[in-house]
């Protein structure tokens, strides 16, 4: 009897392990890349467009020493910006996906050719002057002159930048209420919402040396995959009537 009843013992436990296989390989069987949440549920309205800066072919936007090109740099950290806001769902449109300079007018048509909600974020190393290294130092966001919804898009950028990464040098204007620079570039001038980040001086040696950190920049890329986040939040919500 006692011999019997440890038979049946196993008998219970090698038809648990079955069962079990069987739901664990079901579950693998079923999409591999089905999301926890239903998939109807979570997807993204923004259409982040992101504008490279210059081309190969535009004079100077270069450090001193030539080390450094602006166009490469830019147009390296846009395309890993590009796959990150990819991967998450956004759909990503880039101004400028050839090396040499479209001209900005036509970067603004290509702008103007998506139908939004959508935010323009074009990327750049910032120069205080013409192939000699200076003192300034900083990143800094620009918008166009005026309130209008790229200010709040720009702050928030700007609040996300400084809660996680604070000690980075900032340059900022407060004097019309946010913390951004205003100016009227041409690539800040479709029909969306735009910013402009000025990351940093590449004719400052100490700002150089940041810029070309592979760790912060990718630092930068995940900041900015949250605020892109936010920023769709603040552009799509639709305001009760
Ligand atoms: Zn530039």
């Amino acid at each position: 009897m006692k011999k019997l009843k440890k038979y049946w013992k196993l008998a219970l436990g090698a038809l648990l392990v079955s069962i079990a296989s069987v739901v664990f390989l079901q579950d693998f069987k079923s999409n591999a890349g089905a999301s926890l949440i239903d998939g109807s549920e979570y997807h993204h309205e923004l259409t982040i467009i992101l504008d490279a800066a210059h081309g190969s072919d535009v004079a100077g936007k270069a450090s001193p020493d030539g080390t450094h090109r602006e166009y490469a740099w830019s147009r390296f950290w846009i395309n890993q910006l590009g796959k990150h806001l990819t991967d998450i769902g956004f759909t990503v449109v880039y101004t400028a996906p050839e090396e040499t300079e479209p001209g900005l007018t036509e970067r603004v048509r290509r702008m103007n050719a998506v139908s939004g909600p959508a935010i323009v974020f074009s990327l750049h190393n910032n120069a205080a002057g013409c192939g000699e290294w200076k003192s300034a130092r900083g990143w800094s966001l620009w918008t166009t002159k005026g309130v209008t919804r790229s200010d709040q898009c720009a702050e928030i950028i700007y609040i996300n930048m400084l809660a996680f990464i604070p000690e980075l040098p900032f340059r900022y204007d407060i004097s019309d209420g946010d913390h951004d620079y205003e100016a009227n570039f041409t690539v800040l001038m479709s029909k969306h919402p735009s910013v402009l980040l000025e990351y940093m001086f590449q004719d400052n040696k100490l700002d150089l040396e940041l810029i070309e950190n592979p760790a912060l920049s990718l630092t930068i890329l995940y900041i900015l995959d949250v605020s892109f986040l936010q920023i769709e939040r603040y552009l799509t919500t639709k305001k009760a009537a």
